[in-house]
């Protein structure tokens, strides 16, 4: 014997329909004998609900009842054959007529009771049932359709019905015993208490229905068939990457459901695991997908927790005060309160010093709660021992559940990390003492984002995303973004990191999606698509979209986007920049850039500030914390600089050699930008506050290598014209160096807390002596390396090198 349940997705339209139909007959043509329970029709039972409302507030509701009749007619004119439409339009019509004569009444009334609610809402599942039932006789021979509340029998708690288990087993055995051979069509959600009248069993409970018969009938499985490949990760809904379970066992199934996995009922777990009956979840629309099954002799799993679930509303009640601290009983009082008056409580959070309380409930009763306990607590409130409670909304809970967790210290620790990297309050805190499931309160509109960034804490293996702001389109940022096209497939292999562009602008437009622009035709989209670009808007859009794992990549060299990255950090959102222009000017501001993203706790990488994609602030950090002590450091850090040095020897001219810089697009337009050094002061500025000196640009001391004609002169030309005129001055430097056999080199140094940069003669011995093109070259002397120092050398300008250089700082964000 098999229980088979379709929900409301699986029943709501002509084609589910048809799927079902070939889910029944697959199932019957195996053997095994068969019931099966059905939900309402997707969206009935909350219509119903409306309706309902509707009527006691004395309002119209003939036009959601036309709707209902035109949903279920529907799919019998296109299901059923001609002959045998008409006596189920009888049946569907008269159960509408009832319908509509109960609703009558209420509105006539106005008044709505539970119990009246619950008789309005089993028609949801009398038509659907009704329905597949008369569907199915086109199949196969003996078909019965059943009203479950003649054979579950429950308390008269309606909208929440308890079940009397032994009335109902009995019941339900002596019923199929009476009809064997018959394929059942049985209603879910609904029930009856002993006077007859109609109870339901909770929302969601048709799922519930199909445990009860599994159970009582002692069935080898109880299959639930849905909308999604089994229960997953999370909600499909709010997290892409969640992924379907092979299993699970009773409780994890249980707590993940509980805490909002809304794929199957909670109560349902309790029959199927005191009988030890397999539950599997399976998705009518892809049958062959093996889906989940919820067992009890699960095998071991690799995985740290199962899945993550949440409630998007919820609210919370603080209760404090002295007189509950050593007060036997306390909770007791208050709890039971609660349950007295059916107020469910979803979590509960109590300090060790027991001076406060903190639960939390569904929004809907918050209001009823503080009265209740304002009541009961009565007395203490009058003597000042307990303050007023106090109700707390908009928030949500999220509750990480797993067995493993168990065994794997570290759970709570990753749980609170991926929480506070990503700028998410918690308010509250609980673990089962079961240690199978961990949960936060955290607020409603963090939510989403909360459920992203622990999936990828948890689910590492499956990629995490990261979210990136990218500002400015021009090379770097150009060159960037086809990097990370050419790499993505291998970052998703190696690095298991996927990186969404959510938002990119230039100076002219912008653009933004939360699935990621398509790194192949970014540029036409911003172009076709974009909006005026507005950085203050970007920057509000970017906090709005409360991404997980969120950059800001600002590829510019503006110095406005800087006066955005306080704001920024405090959005707890990393920033990786090769602009230069941040880090460089007042050293309060710099400073302030480092401490606020301490503060929040995330990353502000700017490797490409110095040297482009060359190691070298990374190395300086790494130097300093593994020990170290910095002595000096000595550096070629502008590749124009290098370039000309490096080919300014033997009959080649001062002049000559800019020239050539110039056309090969090594300078800036006016190649003075470059030889007047401020750009190189402004790296060795930087590398002396990493290396822990409080420093201003005017303390650095640049010696000026262009006499005065070639400074003052008015343009470009001017200037070669200058340079050809002072032939005689550069080409005696030269010779002065040759004729001692050195060479001339431009070298920024950082010794003892004193920063300069000026033009020296070095020898064979000196790690500079070599260098080619337009390499840059940085030598660290430090008390680890002061017999040699630690060098570093390579290309340092140039789109592809910086590029790759955001690109590695990129990856590294969230790294630690
Ligand atoms: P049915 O109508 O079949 O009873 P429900 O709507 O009650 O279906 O439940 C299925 C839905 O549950 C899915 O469509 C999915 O959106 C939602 N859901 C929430 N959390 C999870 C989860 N962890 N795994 C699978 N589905 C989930
Ligand atoms: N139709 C009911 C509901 O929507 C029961 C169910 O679908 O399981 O809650
Ligand atoms: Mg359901």
């Amino acid at each position: 014997m098999k229980v088979l349940k379709f929900g409301g997705t699986s029943v709501g339209s002509v084609q589910s329909i048809s799927a079902v139909m070939d889910i029944v007959k697959q199932e019957h043509q195996a053997g095994d004998s068969l019931v099966v329970v059905v939900s309402a029709m997707s969206g009935v039972t909350n219509l119903l609900t409306e309706m309902a409302g509707q009527a006691a507030a004395g309002q119209e509701f003939t036009a959601q009842l036309a709707e209902l009749e035109s949903r279920h007619f529907g799919v019998v004119k296109q299901l059923l054959e001609i002959s045998h439409q008409n006596p189920v339009f009888t049946r569907l019509k008269i159960y509408f007529n009832q319908l509509e004569d109960l609703l009558q009444g209420v509105y006539t009334l106005r008044e709505l009771t539970p119990k009246t609610r619950d008789l309005i809402l089993s028609f949801g599942e009398r038509c659907s049932a009704l329905l597949l039932s008369r569907m199915a006789l086109q199949y196969f021979p003996e078909v019965l359709y059943v009203d479950a509340s003649e054979v579950i029998k429950t308390d008269s708690s309606f909208g929440q019905a308890k079940v009397n288990t032994e009335l109902t087993d009995l019941l339900i055995r002596s019923f199929v015993d009476e009809n064997k051979g018959k394929l059942l069509f049985v209603t879910g959600f609904i029930a009856s208490n002993d006077a007859g009248q109609v109870t339901t069993l909770g929302r969601g409970g048709s799922d519930y229905t199909a445990a009860i018969f599994g159970s009582a009938l002692h069935a080898s499985e109880i299959q639930i068939w849905t909308d999604v490949n089994g229960m997953m990760t999370a909600d499909p809904r709010i997290v892409k990457k969640a992924f379907s379970l092979p299993e699970l066992t009773y409780t994890e199934a249980m707590e993940l459901s509980y805490f909002g996995a809304k794929v199957i009922y909670p109560p349902t777990m309790i029959p199927a695991f005191l009988k030890k009956i397999p539950i599997v979840i399976k998705n009518t629309f892809e049958p062959g997908f093996a889906g989940t099954v919820i067992r009890h002799d699960c095998q071991n799993s690799n995985l740290p927790i199962k899945g993550i679930s949440s409630i998007d509303k919820i609210s919370i009640i603080n209760l404090q005060g002295s007189g509950m601290v050593g007060k036997a009983g306390f909770s007791g009082r208050l709890f039971s309160l609660l349950a007295r008056e059916q107020i469910n409580v979803v979590l509960i959070t109590q300090s060790s010093s027991e001076h406060s309380i903190t639960f939390a409930v569904n929004p809907a009763d918050a209001e009823k709660a503080c009265q209740l306990m304002e009541q009961e607590f009565e007395l203490e409130l009058a003597a000042k021992k307990l303050d007023k409670p106090v109700i707390e909304g908009n928030l949500a809970v999220l509750a990480i559940v797993g067995e493993n967790m168990k065994q794997t210290p570290g759970m709570s620790g990753r749980l609170f990390h991926a929480l506070g990297r990503n700028g998410i309050n918690v308010r509250a805190i609980a673990q089962g003492s079961s240690e199978y499931n961990i949960s936060v309160i955290i607020s409603a509109t963090d939510l989403a984002k909360a459920v992203n960034a622990v999936h990828d804490a948890f689910f590492v293996q499956f990629n995490k995303t990261l979210h990136v702001f990218c500002l400015g389109t021009g090379n770097i940022g150009k060159t960037l973004i086809r990097q990370l096209k050419e790499h993505s497939e291998f970052l998703q292999h190696n690095n298991s990191i996927q990186v969404k562009i959510a938002g990119i602008s230039n100076t002219r437009q912008m653009l933004f999606n939360s699935d990621g622009l398509s790194l192949d035709s970014w540029q036409d989209e911003l172009e076709q698509h974009g909006q005026p670009a507005n950085l203050q808007e970007f920057v509000n859009r970017m906090k709005s979209m409360n991404l997980p794992n969120c950059v800001f990549v600002d590829n510019t060299a503006s110095p406005v986007p800087v006066t955005f990255y306080e704001e920024v950090f405090k959005a707890t959102i990393s920033i990786v920049t090769c602009n230069k222009i941040g880090n460089s000017a007042a050293y309060n501001q710099y400073k302030t850039f480092k401490d606020t993203a301490r503060k929040h706790g995330v990353d502000f990488f700017y490797e490409t500030n110095v040297g482009a994609g060359l190691p070298i602030i990374r190395t300086l950090k790494d130097l300093m914390s593994s020990g170290d002590r910095v002595q000096k450091i000595e550096a070629i850090l502008s590749g124009t600089i290098s370039f000309i040095f490096n080919n300014f020897k033997g009959d080649a001219s001062f002049h000559d050699v800019v020239k050539t810089a110039q056309e090969k697009g090594y300078t800036e337009p006016d190649p003075r930008d470059d030889l007047s050094g401020k750009d190189f002061m402004r790296k060795i500025l930087i590398l002396a506050r990493d290396a822990g000196y409080q420093m201003e640009a005017e303390d650095v001391e640049i010696e000026n290598i262009l006499p005065q004609a070639c400074l003052d002169a008015q343009s470009v030309d001017e200037f070669y014209a200058a340079l050809l005129a002072e032939e005689a001055y550069f080409n005696d430097i030269k010779q002065q160096a040759e004729s001692s056999g050195k060479v001339l080199r431009y070298i920024g140094k950082l010794d003892n807390g004193k920063a300069s940069i000026s033009l020296q003669m070095v020898d064979e011995s000196h790690p500079f002596f070599s260098m080619s093109g337009s390499d840059n070259i940085i030598a660290f002397t430090t008390d680890r390396y002061k017999e040699r120092p630690m060098v570093v050398k390579g290309p340092g300008a140039g789109a592809e090198v910086t590029a790759a250089g955001v690109f590695a700082d990129l990856i590294n964000v969230g790294a630690n």
